[in-house]
This record gives structure tokens, sequence and C-alpha cells, in this order.
């Protein structure tokens, strides 16, 4: 029953040991001869697949110093049917997936359809995909060794984001103010970077969906430059052109303090990267990454070490019932 596929299953989880000793061979070779010998009729022969999740158990019983299985993230595709449905779940980097993310959300607003819709369209070909044409913008501390990246609309990751081509703005300092009503991107990308989400209290649209209001009207001489822009998204800005909210913003914190109708007022503060308390949060966010790290890397040791005590036990249990049926004379034929 043990075609060339198995046989070389076992063979390569086996050369794992090195060069084991007889014992330990002949412990192995009596547990698979165990497991392969059907008990029931018509008994379906282990896949190859299910002989190397066996043998790497056994293996690992006889010889803890090494690992069998490449554990580290790798990227995975799968498919799962259920009724008329099916699920496709891919996992990959985060820099890759937030490149296939745009590639689809380009189509999707090209073809003017679904996310998932675009998907299909993409990968039955019947679209031509626009990756090339992917535009994302990200903010970087270049003063922080190692900084994390702001990937707008997806937040911080580690690592750079693969380009084709990348245009790097200096956004350390204030950028000149547009002449026109429109803001230029250098203006745009500032504020954006500054504010993180809408500035109304408890608004959480992201900043580059906002419209960028004009603190005071560029009608009135309001110049289109950062100390006179906020985001606010379309709902809150409708309340500030109907006059039922006022706000006042600090050009050096960028707090921005609300006055409202009935006299009340509150304050919040920017959140995006380039907001100045989140400048040093670019510093923290690499040590706290490193933190978690250390963290998840202590916890899957002891994992390993608590789980091996298990097997230990598991294993002496084993040794025990056959060292008991041994006694009783019944011969292992090998
Ligand atoms: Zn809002």
């Amino acid at each position: 029953m043990l075609d060339l596929a198995a046989l070389i299953a076992i063979d390569q989880v086996m050369a794992k040991l090195g060069q084991p000793s007889k014992e330990v061979v002949a412990a192995i070779d009596a547990s698979l001869a165990r497991w392969f010998t059907p008990t029931k009729p018509n008994q379906v022969f282990p896949t190859t697949a299910q002989i190397r999740r066996r043998i790497r158990d056994l293996v690992k019983v006889h010889d803890d110093s090494i690992a069998v299985e490449d554990k580290r993230p790798k990227n995975r595709y799968s498919m799962m049917t259920r009724a008329q449905r099916a699920t496709l779940e891919l996992e990959v980097d985060s820099s890759v997936g937030i490149i296939i993310h745009e590639a689809i959300k380009a189509a999707a607003e090209k073809h003017e359809v679904s996310m998932a819709e675009a998907l299909i369209l993409l990968t039955t070909g019947k679209v031509e995909p626009e990756a090339a044409r992917v535009v994302l913008h990200t903010y970087k501390a270049d003063d922080v060794e190692d900084a994390p990246v702001y990937v707008e609309g997806h937040g911080w990751q580690v690592g750079d984001i693969p380009a084709k081509s990348t245009t790097v703005r200096d956004l350390s300092t204030k950028p000149e103010a547009s002449k026109s009503y429109g803001p230029a991107t250098m203006v745009r990308k500032y504020v954006e970077g500054r504010d993180g989400t809408c500035r109304a209290a408890g608004c959480g649209m992201p900043a580059w969906l906002c419209q960028l209001d004009h603190r005071i009207n560029y009608a009135d001489g309001g110049p289109t430059h950062p100390d006179n822009m906020v985001a606010l998204c379309q709902h809150h800005h409708n309340m500030k052109t109907d006059g039922r909210a006022f706000y006042i913003l600090d050009p050096d914190t960028g707090d921005v303090v609300w006055l409202f109708e009935d006299g009340t007022w509150a304050i919040t503060e920017p959140s995006g990267p380039l907001a100045p308390k989140r400048k040093r949060w670019a510093r923290t966010i690499a040590q706290d990454i490193e933190g978690y790290r250390a963290r998840k890397h202590r916890e899957a040791q002891e994992l390993k070490a608590e789980l091996d005590k298990e097997q230990r036990e598991a294993a002496r249990q084993t040794e025990k019932a056959k060292n008991k049926k041994s006694e009783g004379g019944e011969e292992i034929p090998f």
C-alpha cells in the first residue's frame, strides 16, 4: 500500500533525525506499522499528507532538538465551497495585500462596479488590471530609524511598500500656501497627514476622503494654507457652512476648538501621522512592535515547552501501555 510518494515523505522527515539509533527507528517503524494495519473492512489507507503529518509527530517525540516544520508566515490561498457559495481567502504580507487591494479598488472605480465584481472581472481577464496606475500615499518619518510607514487608508505598518516609482515630498515643514482656492497636493497631503480624520468630535471619516475646509473663507481672504484648512467630512462641512458650529485652529498643535450655537465648546486633537503628538508616536510604535514581537516569541517558546511536556507524558503513557502488552508474551513482529 505504501507508494513511492509515501515512502519519500517518510524518508524526508526521517532524514531530519540524522543518524537515529536502532531503537528509535524500530519504535517509529512499529508505530507506523500499527497505524497502517487496517482494523476495519475497507479501511482507507492514509494519504501521503497524513503520513507526513504523523511521522512529523513521531519524529518530534524522539528528538525535540529539531524543528521539522517551518511555521513562519508564508503566503496562503484557500477556497471553501458551501452549498452554492464559495469563499476564497488569500493571506500575504500586508504590503502585498495593500497593493492588491488598491489594484482591485482602481478597477472597481474605473468600471463602476463593486470590489467583489472588480476582482471577478480582473481574474477572469475581462478587464485589464490598473495596477501600474495605483497611487498610494504614505507617510514616513525620515529622522527615526526603521520608522513605521503610515499608509493612507490602511494605517501604520512596518516596512516600505514596494513601488514601481516613488515621488517623495518633504512635509517636515508646512508647505507654502496655494494661490488658488483648491489646495496644491502638498497642502492637501499636509492637512490630511496632520488631521488623520474629519476634525469634528467623534467623527472617524478618514481625512483623505474629506473635504478641506477654509476656516476663514477664501473669498474673505482666508489663505489656502494648512494654518487655515481643516479636514471635514461632507456632513460636518455642512454643519460648519450652515453656521451651526464654528471652530478655531491652533496652527502649532493642530488642535481644533469647536464653538457651538448653544455656547458649549469642545477640543479635538489631530490624529494623523504628521500631528505633533503622532510624530513622537512614530518612534514609540517602532518600539511597540519590537516589544510585541519579543513577547510573542517568548509566548511561543513557553507554549512549545508546555506542549513538549504534554507530549512526553503521553509518550510515557503509551510506552507503559505497550510494555504491559509485551509482558503478556505477545511478540511484536519488528
Ligand atoms: Zn465628520
